[in-house]
Protein backbone atom coordinates (compact mmCIF):
# COMPACT_ATOMS: atom_id res chain seq x y z
CA UNK A 1 0.00 0.00 0.00
CA UNK A 2 2.82 2.51 1.21
CA UNK A 3 4.25 1.57 -2.64
CA UNK A 4 1.18 2.24 -4.26
CA UNK A 5 0.43 5.74 -2.46
CA UNK A 6 4.26 7.01 -3.40
CA UNK A 7 3.69 5.94 -6.86
CA UNK A 8 0.74 8.17 -6.89
CA UNK A 9 2.10 10.78 -5.23
CA UNK A 10 5.26 10.97 -7.13
CA UNK A 11 3.72 10.94 -10.99
CA UNK A 12 1.14 13.56 -9.66
CA UNK A 13 3.96 15.72 -8.36
CA UNK A 14 5.29 15.37 -11.94
CA UNK A 15 2.83 16.43 -13.54
CA UNK A 16 2.31 19.25 -11.65
CA UNK A 17 5.63 20.20 -11.93
CA UNK A 18 5.45 19.95 -15.95
CA UNK A 19 2.09 23.36 -15.72
CA UNK A 20 3.60 24.92 -13.22
CA UNK A 21 6.86 26.27 -14.87
CA UNK A 22 5.03 28.04 -17.84
CA UNK A 23 8.60 30.32 -17.08
CA UNK A 24 10.66 27.71 -18.33
CA UNK A 25 9.12 26.56 -21.51
CA UNK A 26 8.11 29.84 -22.39
CA UNK A 27 11.77 30.76 -22.27
CA UNK A 28 12.38 27.97 -25.00
CA UNK A 29 11.27 29.63 -28.36
CA UNK A 30 8.70 27.19 -30.78
CA UNK A 31 10.92 25.40 -33.37
CA UNK A 32 8.83 25.82 -36.50
CA UNK A 33 5.77 27.05 -37.46
CA UNK A 34 4.19 23.62 -37.94
CA UNK A 35 4.24 23.63 -34.12
CA UNK A 36 2.49 27.27 -34.13
CA UNK A 37 0.05 25.60 -36.72
CA UNK A 38 -0.85 22.79 -34.55
CA UNK A 39 -1.75 25.48 -31.96
CA UNK A 40 -4.17 27.65 -34.08
CA UNK A 41 -7.07 25.40 -35.04
CA UNK A 42 -11.06 24.00 -34.53
CA UNK A 43 -13.90 25.88 -32.78
CA UNK A 44 -13.30 27.92 -29.60
CA UNK A 45 -16.30 28.30 -26.58
CA UNK A 46 -15.00 28.10 -23.65
CA UNK A 47 -18.29 28.46 -21.56
CA UNK A 48 -19.86 25.47 -23.83
CA UNK A 49 -16.66 23.73 -23.14
CA UNK A 50 -16.80 24.24 -19.00
CA UNK A 51 -20.12 22.74 -19.41
CA UNK A 52 -19.09 19.35 -21.57
CA UNK A 53 -16.54 18.85 -19.15
CA UNK A 54 -18.54 18.74 -16.33
CA UNK A 55 -20.45 16.57 -17.42
CA UNK A 56 -17.68 14.32 -18.72
CA UNK A 57 -16.22 14.46 -14.88
CA UNK A 58 -19.96 12.90 -13.93
CA UNK A 59 -19.72 10.20 -16.38
CA UNK A 60 -16.63 9.03 -16.32
CA UNK A 61 -16.27 8.71 -12.73
CA UNK A 62 -19.43 6.43 -13.06
CA UNK A 63 -18.22 4.68 -15.91
CA UNK A 64 -14.80 3.93 -14.36
CA UNK A 65 -16.29 2.84 -11.12
CA UNK A 66 -18.83 0.75 -13.22
CA UNK A 67 -15.90 -0.77 -14.94
CA UNK A 68 -13.12 -2.01 -12.26
CA UNK A 69 -16.14 -3.18 -9.65
CA UNK A 70 -17.71 -5.49 -12.64
CA UNK A 71 -15.25 -7.97 -11.88
CA UNK A 72 -14.87 -7.74 -8.27
CA UNK A 73 -18.76 -8.54 -8.21
CA UNK A 74 -18.43 -11.18 -10.16
CA UNK A 75 -17.21 -13.05 -6.74
CA UNK A 76 -21.06 -13.30 -6.19
CA UNK A 77 -21.59 -15.20 -9.39
CA UNK A 78 -20.43 -19.23 -8.44
CA UNK A 79 -19.41 -20.15 -12.13
CA UNK A 80 -16.85 -16.88 -11.95
CA UNK A 81 -15.01 -18.09 -8.77
CA UNK A 82 -11.17 -17.71 -9.30
CA UNK A 83 -10.91 -21.01 -9.02
CA UNK A 84 -13.82 -22.03 -11.67
CA UNK A 85 -12.57 -22.30 -15.21
CA UNK A 86 -14.86 -19.99 -16.55
CA UNK A 87 -12.79 -17.35 -14.63
CA UNK A 88 -9.55 -17.98 -16.60
CA UNK A 89 -10.87 -16.47 -19.93
CA UNK A 90 -12.31 -13.61 -17.61
CA UNK A 91 -8.90 -12.85 -16.84
CA UNK A 92 -7.30 -13.71 -20.55
CA UNK A 93 -9.66 -11.11 -21.34
CA UNK A 94 -8.35 -8.50 -18.88
CA UNK A 95 -4.83 -9.27 -19.69
CA UNK A 96 -5.56 -8.84 -23.25
CA UNK A 97 -7.01 -5.24 -22.28
CA UNK A 98 -3.72 -4.17 -20.46
CA UNK A 99 -1.73 -5.79 -23.49
CA UNK A 100 -3.77 -3.37 -25.44
CA UNK A 101 -3.11 -0.09 -22.86
CA UNK A 102 0.57 -0.62 -23.38
CA UNK A 103 0.81 -0.94 -26.74
CA UNK A 104 -1.81 1.14 -28.15
CA UNK A 105 -2.68 3.65 -26.13
CA UNK A 106 0.75 4.49 -23.71
CA UNK A 107 3.13 3.90 -26.13
CA UNK A 108 1.99 5.95 -29.37
CA UNK A 109 1.21 8.77 -26.70
CA UNK A 110 4.37 8.81 -25.78
CA UNK A 111 6.04 8.99 -29.62
CA UNK A 112 3.80 11.96 -30.14
CA UNK A 113 5.07 13.75 -27.43
CA UNK A 114 8.64 13.40 -27.77
CA UNK A 115 8.60 13.81 -31.34
CA UNK A 116 6.30 16.44 -31.51
CA UNK A 117 7.19 19.54 -33.89
CA UNK A 118 7.01 21.35 -31.06
CA UNK A 119 10.82 19.91 -29.40
CA UNK A 120 13.67 20.70 -30.70
CA UNK A 121 14.76 18.53 -33.53
CA UNK A 122 17.82 17.97 -31.84
CA UNK A 123 18.07 15.43 -29.83
CA UNK A 124 14.29 14.29 -29.55
CA UNK A 125 14.34 13.43 -33.54
CA UNK A 126 17.36 12.02 -33.77
CA UNK A 127 16.80 9.63 -31.09
CA UNK A 128 13.91 6.96 -30.14
CA UNK A 129 13.45 8.18 -26.69
CA UNK A 130 10.37 6.68 -26.21
CA UNK A 131 11.29 3.10 -27.24
CA UNK A 132 14.60 3.59 -24.88
CA UNK A 133 12.84 4.41 -22.02
CA UNK A 134 9.87 1.66 -22.19
CA UNK A 135 12.65 -0.35 -22.42
CA UNK A 136 14.75 -0.03 -19.75
CA UNK A 137 11.68 0.62 -17.68
CA UNK A 138 10.40 -3.00 -18.83
CA UNK A 139 14.04 -4.02 -16.80
CA UNK A 140 13.24 -2.37 -14.41
CA UNK A 141 9.87 -3.73 -13.67
CA UNK A 142 11.28 -7.22 -13.65
CA UNK A 143 13.75 -5.87 -11.14
CA UNK A 144 11.06 -5.19 -8.60
CA UNK A 145 9.34 -7.97 -9.49
CA UNK A 146 12.05 -10.42 -9.18
CA UNK A 147 13.42 -8.57 -6.14
CA UNK A 148 10.15 -8.28 -3.74
CA UNK A 149 9.83 -12.13 -4.62
CA UNK A 150 13.06 -13.10 -3.40
CA UNK A 151 12.92 -10.90 -0.28
CA UNK A 152 9.54 -12.79 0.13
CA UNK A 153 11.18 -16.00 -0.33
CA UNK A 154 13.75 -15.50 1.97
CA UNK A 155 11.73 -14.39 4.91
CA UNK A 156 9.50 -17.66 4.08
CA UNK A 157 12.72 -19.38 4.61
CA UNK A 158 13.50 -17.64 7.83
CA UNK A 159 10.36 -18.35 9.09
CA UNK A 160 10.78 -21.93 8.41
CA UNK A 161 13.69 -22.16 10.01
CA UNK A 162 12.65 -20.53 13.24
CA UNK A 163 10.10 -23.22 13.33
CA UNK A 164 11.83 -26.19 13.09
CA UNK A 165 14.16 -25.07 15.35
CA UNK A 166 11.34 -24.38 17.87
CA UNK A 167 10.36 -28.08 17.15
CA UNK A 168 13.32 -29.59 17.48
CA UNK A 169 13.74 -28.49 21.13
CA UNK A 170 10.00 -29.00 21.70
CA UNK A 171 9.01 -33.44 22.15
CA UNK A 172 8.49 -35.63 19.82
CA UNK A 173 5.73 -34.92 17.77
CA UNK A 174 2.85 -37.16 16.60
CA UNK A 175 1.87 -38.26 13.69
CA UNK A 176 -1.05 -35.67 13.01
CA UNK A 177 1.41 -33.19 13.64
CA UNK A 178 3.47 -33.50 10.59
CA UNK A 179 -0.11 -33.47 8.42
CA UNK A 180 -0.41 -30.09 9.81
CA UNK A 181 3.23 -29.11 9.00
CA UNK A 182 2.74 -30.36 5.15
CA UNK A 183 -0.40 -28.72 4.92
CA UNK A 184 1.35 -25.38 6.44
CA UNK A 185 4.08 -25.54 3.53
CA UNK A 186 1.28 -25.28 1.35
CA UNK A 187 -0.29 -22.49 2.42
CA UNK A 188 3.14 -20.74 2.19
CA UNK A 189 3.40 -21.62 -1.46
CA UNK A 190 -0.23 -20.36 -2.05
CA UNK A 191 0.84 -17.18 0.05
CA UNK A 192 3.84 -16.51 -2.35
CA UNK A 193 1.41 -16.55 -5.28
CA UNK A 194 -0.91 -13.97 -3.54
CA UNK A 195 2.39 -11.56 -2.85
CA UNK A 196 3.08 -11.73 -6.58
CA UNK A 197 -0.39 -11.28 -7.58
CA UNK A 198 -0.32 -8.03 -5.44
CA UNK A 199 2.30 -6.82 -6.38
CA UNK A 200 1.21 -7.20 -10.31
CA UNK A 201 -2.04 -5.48 -9.31
CA UNK A 202 -0.41 -2.27 -7.61
CA UNK A 203 2.12 -2.02 -10.10
CA UNK A 204 -0.26 -2.29 -12.81
CA UNK A 205 -2.56 0.13 -11.47
CA UNK A 206 0.46 2.77 -11.18
CA UNK A 207 0.99 2.63 -15.00
CA UNK A 208 -2.77 2.55 -15.77
CA UNK A 209 -3.11 6.00 -13.54
CA UNK A 210 -0.35 7.68 -15.97
CA UNK A 211 -2.38 7.24 -19.10
CA UNK A 212 -5.66 7.64 -16.73
CA UNK A 213 -4.18 11.61 -15.68
CA UNK A 214 -3.35 12.42 -18.99
CA UNK A 215 -6.43 11.59 -20.74
CA UNK A 216 -8.27 13.69 -18.63
CA UNK A 217 -5.50 16.80 -18.72
CA UNK A 218 -5.75 17.06 -22.51
CA UNK A 219 -9.40 16.76 -22.15
CA UNK A 220 -9.78 19.46 -19.26
CA UNK A 221 -7.52 21.69 -20.88
CA UNK A 222 -9.42 21.71 -24.25
CA UNK A 223 -11.32 24.78 -24.71
CA UNK A 224 -12.80 23.44 -28.02
CA UNK A 225 -16.52 21.87 -27.59
CA UNK A 226 -16.14 20.04 -31.04
CA UNK A 227 -13.62 17.38 -30.16
CA UNK A 228 -14.82 17.30 -26.25
CA UNK A 229 -18.16 16.02 -27.34
CA UNK A 230 -17.64 12.46 -29.23
CA UNK A 231 -14.59 12.23 -26.27
CA UNK A 232 -16.96 11.85 -23.38
CA UNK A 233 -18.33 8.73 -24.94
CA UNK A 234 -15.03 7.17 -26.10
CA UNK A 235 -13.45 8.22 -22.59
CA UNK A 236 -16.58 6.81 -21.07
CA UNK A 237 -15.96 3.51 -23.04
CA UNK A 238 -12.02 3.68 -22.09
CA UNK A 239 -12.64 3.59 -18.80
CA UNK A 240 -14.81 0.91 -18.52
CA UNK A 241 -12.81 -0.89 -20.47
CA UNK A 242 -10.06 -0.56 -18.35
CA UNK A 243 -11.71 -0.72 -15.58
CA UNK A 244 -12.48 -4.10 -16.29
CA UNK A 245 -8.95 -5.23 -17.17
CA UNK A 246 -7.71 -3.60 -13.71
CA UNK A 247 -10.59 -5.00 -11.59
CA UNK A 248 -9.62 -8.85 -12.80
CA UNK A 249 -6.48 -7.90 -11.36
CA UNK A 250 -7.67 -6.33 -8.36
CA UNK A 251 -9.50 -9.81 -7.80
CA UNK A 252 -7.13 -12.16 -7.89
CA UNK A 253 -5.03 -10.26 -4.95
CA UNK A 254 -7.53 -11.25 -2.73
CA UNK A 255 -6.98 -7.50 -1.03
CA UNK A 256 -9.35 -6.65 2.36
CA UNK A 257 -12.16 -4.50 1.55
CA UNK A 258 -10.54 -1.33 2.45
CA UNK A 259 -7.41 -2.03 0.49
CA UNK A 260 -9.71 -2.91 -2.64
CA UNK A 261 -11.68 0.25 -2.10
CA UNK A 262 -8.47 2.57 -1.92
CA UNK A 263 -7.56 0.63 -5.50
CA UNK A 264 -11.27 1.13 -6.58
CA UNK A 265 -11.23 4.67 -5.68
CA UNK A 266 -7.51 5.80 -6.93
CA UNK A 267 -8.26 4.36 -10.72
CA UNK A 268 -11.46 5.89 -11.02
CA UNK A 269 -10.56 9.28 -9.85
CA UNK A 270 -7.66 9.78 -12.19
CA UNK A 271 -9.33 10.66 -15.28
CA UNK A 272 -12.27 12.90 -13.19
CA UNK A 273 -9.48 15.06 -11.62
CA UNK A 274 -7.24 15.26 -14.42
CA UNK A 275 -9.90 16.83 -16.07
CA UNK A 276 -10.43 18.83 -13.41
CA UNK A 277 -6.42 19.47 -13.30
CA UNK A 278 -6.96 20.96 -16.70
CA UNK A 279 -9.70 23.38 -16.11
CA UNK A 280 -7.99 25.00 -13.09
CA UNK A 281 -4.80 25.24 -14.88
CA UNK A 282 -5.83 25.69 -18.20
CA UNK A 283 -3.94 29.75 -18.17
CA UNK A 284 -1.41 28.11 -17.67
CA UNK A 285 -1.14 24.97 -19.42
CA UNK A 286 -0.16 24.61 -22.81
CA UNK A 287 -0.21 20.60 -24.08
CA UNK A 288 2.69 21.66 -26.29
CA UNK A 289 4.62 23.60 -23.96
CA UNK A 290 8.12 22.09 -24.17
CA UNK A 291 8.29 20.61 -20.26
CA UNK A 292 4.82 19.57 -20.84
CA UNK A 293 5.61 17.52 -23.74
CA UNK A 294 8.86 16.15 -22.33
CA UNK A 295 7.16 15.36 -18.84
CA UNK A 296 4.28 13.54 -20.14
CA UNK A 297 6.20 11.90 -22.38
CA UNK A 298 8.70 10.26 -20.10
CA UNK A 299 5.37 8.62 -18.49
CA UNK A 300 4.12 7.40 -20.64
CA UNK A 301 7.43 5.73 -21.83
CA UNK A 302 7.65 4.42 -18.45
CA UNK A 303 4.69 3.44 -18.20
CA UNK A 304 4.25 1.39 -21.61
CA UNK A 305 7.24 -0.73 -20.72
CA UNK A 306 5.90 -2.26 -17.22
CA UNK A 307 1.95 -2.49 -18.80
CA UNK A 308 3.99 -4.25 -21.80
CA UNK A 309 5.99 -6.67 -19.15
CA UNK A 310 3.22 -7.13 -17.01
CA UNK A 311 0.89 -7.73 -19.21
CA UNK A 312 3.06 -10.56 -20.76
CA UNK A 313 5.11 -11.97 -18.34
CA UNK A 314 2.83 -11.72 -15.24
CA UNK A 315 -0.63 -12.01 -16.86
CA UNK A 316 -0.47 -13.96 -20.06
CA UNK A 317 2.48 -16.30 -19.89
CA UNK A 318 2.20 -16.48 -16.14
CA UNK A 319 -1.79 -17.72 -16.64
CA UNK A 320 -1.15 -20.03 -20.29
CA UNK A 321 1.95 -21.69 -18.89
CA UNK A 322 0.07 -21.94 -15.84
CA UNK A 323 -1.41 -26.00 -14.95
CA UNK A 324 -5.07 -24.75 -15.15
CA UNK A 325 -4.72 -24.19 -18.81
CA UNK A 326 -2.15 -26.03 -19.59
CA UNK A 327 -4.40 -29.14 -18.74
CA UNK A 328 -7.27 -28.23 -20.78
CA UNK A 329 -6.36 -27.52 -24.64
CA UNK A 330 -10.33 -26.80 -25.45
CA UNK A 331 -10.11 -23.99 -22.60
CA UNK A 332 -6.38 -22.35 -23.52
CA UNK A 333 -8.30 -21.93 -26.96
CA UNK A 334 -11.68 -20.13 -25.57
CA UNK A 335 -8.91 -18.08 -23.71
CA UNK A 336 -6.99 -16.89 -26.76
CA UNK A 337 -10.63 -15.93 -28.05
CA UNK A 338 -10.88 -13.52 -25.01
CA UNK A 339 -7.36 -12.07 -25.59
CA UNK A 340 -8.19 -11.21 -29.45
CA UNK A 341 -11.41 -9.95 -28.15
CA UNK A 342 -9.70 -7.81 -25.15
CA UNK A 343 -7.01 -6.74 -27.34
CA UNK A 344 -9.41 -5.48 -30.06
CA UNK A 345 -11.82 -4.15 -28.03
CA UNK A 346 -9.23 -1.99 -26.64
CA UNK A 347 -7.03 -0.92 -30.15
CA UNK A 348 -10.45 0.31 -30.71
CA UNK A 349 -10.58 2.38 -28.71
CA UNK A 350 -6.91 4.32 -29.14
CA UNK A 351 -9.07 5.82 -32.50
CA UNK A 352 -10.11 8.03 -29.96
CA UNK A 353 -7.73 8.32 -26.88
ZN1 LIG B 1 -6.19 5.39 -24.10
Amino acid sequence: MALNLRLHTLIFLLLLFSFSTPSFSDSIPSPNSQCEAQLQQGCHDSAKALKLKLIAIASILVASMIGVCLPLFSRAVPVLQPERKPFAIVKAFASGVILATGYMHVLPDSFDCLTSPCLPENPWRKFPFSTFIAMLSAVMTLMLDSFSMSRYNKKLMQDQEAADEEEKNEDRKEISDNFGKEEGIIEKKLGSQLQRYRVVAQLLEAGIVVHSVVIGLSMGASDNPCTITPLIAALCFHQLFEGMGLGGCILQAEYRLKMKAIMVFFFSVTTPFGIALGIGLSNVYSENSPTALIVVGILNALSAGLLNYMALVDLLAHDFMGPKLQANIKLQIWAYVAVLLGVGGMSLMAKWA
